[in-house]
């Protein structure tokens, strides 16, 4: 296992609220950040059929382009009754026209769920997967995941996307109805980065 030796390091993501929330994960061990858009980067497509694929992706890409050791996660929800799906294409079944509308994705999900024919409870899961890429082409890989089940109706204000069909094992509220901190304890991205922290920082 690879440790990050310098005090720079590239997230490789667009999105300011992923940035800032990784900024803050990393602070305490004397690690700054800069973003992918910060350094002028494209996106690159998502071509690979799986979380870790397409982190690797994302994370070499940035590496190559900068020169920096890079992050970058894939995330998303399984639900085991619909074969893993929407999986990799979590945020596809959000896309509309006129931007991203995850009611519209959940109840994708539900009516889905409904012609299966399968019986609550629907098992699912959240997963994320770390990849950190060095400029050299290393990389080391972190999945991390939170296991519960899909509930309906939805339930709940807070978090974002999927979060109010998700209740995680040893709760009877969903993500959108706990706490952000609590949540932020126990999700699928907290998993992973306990990993990376345990094994990449000192
Ligand atoms: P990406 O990793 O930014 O491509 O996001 C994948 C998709 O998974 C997005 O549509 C997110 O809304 C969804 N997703 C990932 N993590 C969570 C979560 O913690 N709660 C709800 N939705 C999530």
């Amino acid at each position: 296992m690879r440790k990050l030796t310098g005090n720079t390091l590239l997230v490789a993501t667009h999105n300011a609220g992923k940035l800032s929330e990784i900024a803050s994960l990393l602070e305490p061990f004397g690690i700054s950040v800069t973003g992918a858009a910060e350094r002028g980067l494209r996106e690159p497509d998502e071509t690979e059929t799986t979380f870790e694929g397409n982190a690797r992706i994302k994370a070499h890409a940035a590496a190559r382009a900068t020169s920096l050791p890079s992050l970058a996660d894939d995330s998303g929800i399984q639900i085991d009754a619909l074969n893993g799906a929407p999986g990799v294409y979590t945020a596809d079944w959000a896309e509309t026209a006129d931007g991203r509308d995850f009611e519209m994705a959940m109840n994708k999900a539900h009516d889905r769920l409904l012609a299966s024919g399968a019986a609550p409870p629907w098992r699912g899961r959240f997963c994320c997967t770390l990849v950190l890429a060095w400029p050299d082409g290393h990389d080391e890989v972190f999945p991390g995941t939170a296991e519960g089940q899909i509930v309906w109706p939805m339930r709940g204000d807070h978090g974002h996307g999927y979060d109010p069909i998700f209740q995680p094992d040893g709760y009877c509220v969903t993500f959108a109805e706990m706490a952000p901190d609590v949540k932020n304890r126990i999700s699928h991205r907290a998993d992973a980065f306990n990993k990376l922290v345990k094994l990449c920082f000192d």
